[in-house]
């Protein structure tokens, strides 16, 4: 009697456990998030730089993997997770907005045309406030904005709105903005934005200060309020998903970008922080890839170069401020290391030794 009980019951009993294996298994397998998600979006209290030592440990595997995944190595867990949720991410899917200004074509955009912007030219987009023949002949996307061309807080809101609406414009992904003296790393910049989720939004750059920046709004009649919020410097670079920039368009887009501006009379790298933190709510994430002149950039470690997303040169009290590597070019001839840096990136660039 009992015999038999278990007879009947065992096959159901079987398969009752196989359903929850399968179950279990499948859940464990599709909930692996992109690790910058899951990272703390506000810094601790007075840890900011903790915070942004944590942070460049932990995307060194997530950075390696969507390398790994960017080459078409299949057995990313990065290539798994794309090609079940998207296509993965392409160098054509960034916008990269690069701002600039007549007298430093020959000073400055030369060297970032001879080196970064001759691997990113079909999606890199020259921002401008001179015709230049040279550079528009060689067949690079160079946008003569209308914008004066000096250094004032209106100047640079006016270049940066064009930025904005010439993404916008586009079927980009993402858009990025840097400055004429960072080099840009195409494969580390692409290997980072993979791995965010695909209609996040997202806000990635570095700050320069080590705490929220503290404005005054403008408000009718005269009145302000204060508002803190973070910002990533412009000088370092930073991207916008398409998602999050699409939300910035009532205060972004066209005239608009200007006047919040002139509302928090910042400039417009600190508009983008306002918009994105105080009008949308959304926090910027911190990241340490990202460096501008205001840092000391002999700190960045040799062996982490390949890793950087952007690098910076200019000076500071009278010095160089640029990075350490070694190479085929001395610092005389090669005074930002950014020949330098490309020459390691891709050793087979005709002009290098
Ligand atoms: N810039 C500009 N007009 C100027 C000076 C600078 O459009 O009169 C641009 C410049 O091309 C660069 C950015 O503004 O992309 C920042 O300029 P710079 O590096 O000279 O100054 P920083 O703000 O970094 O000290
Ligand atoms: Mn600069």
């Amino acid at each position: 009697m009992h015999k038999r009980w278990t007879r009947r019951r065992l096959p159901v009993l079987v398969f009752t456990f196989s359903i929850i294996l399968y179950v279990d298994f499948q859940l464990r397998t599709s909930s692996n998030p992109p690790t910058l998600r899951a990272l703390p979006r506000h810094p601790p209290p007075g840890g900011a730089l903790l915070l942004q030592r944590a942070i460049q440990q932990a995307p060194d595997a997530a950075a390696e993997d969507a390398r790994r995944a960017a080459a078409g190595d299949p057995t990313s867990a990065g290539a798994a997770r794309h090609h079940v949720t998207r296509p993965d991410l392409g160098q054509e899917d960034i916008f990269i907005a690069v701002k600039t200004t007549g007298r430093f074509h020959e000073t400055r955009l030369a060297l970032l045309l001879e080196t970064w912007i001759s691997r990113t030219k079909a999606h890199t987009f020259i921002f401008t406030d001179m015709e230049d023949e040279d550079v528009s002949s060689e067949g690079y996307n160079v946008v003569v904005t209308g914008c004066q061309s000096d250094h004032s807080q209106q100047a640079l809101s006016c270049k940066m709105s064009a930025e904005y609406d010439g993404f916008m414009a586009s079927d980009k992904r993402w858009f990025c903005h840097v400055d004429d003296d960072n080099y840009v790393n195409p494969e580390a910049l692409l290997s980072l934005l993979s791995a965010f989720p695909p209609e996040g939004d997202i806000y990635v750059g570095k700050p320069s200060l080590d705490k929220p920046i503290t404005a005054h709004e403008l408000l009718e009649g005269n009145a302000t309020r204060e508002v803190r919020f973070w910002f990533a410097t412009g000088g370092a670079g930073f991207c916008l998903s398409r998602r999050l920039a699409e939300k910035m368009a009532p205060w972004a887009s066209g005239s608009r970008f200007e006047k919040t501006s002139a509302t928090i009379r910042l400039p417009d790298d600190c508009t983008v922080g306002f918009i994105v933190e105080k009008r949308l709510g959304v926090s910027m994430v911190h990241c340490p890839l990202f460096h501008s002149h205001l840092e000391n950039l002999l700190l960045v470690n040799h062996r982490s170069i390949p890793h950087q997303v952007t690098l910076s040169y200019g000076m500071f009290e009278n010095k160089m401020n640029s990075i350490e590597v070694k190479g085929g070019f001395s610092k005389e001839d090669d005074p930002s290391r950014f020949k330098t840096v490309h020459c390691l990136l891709y050793p087979f660039t005709s002009w290098c030794p």
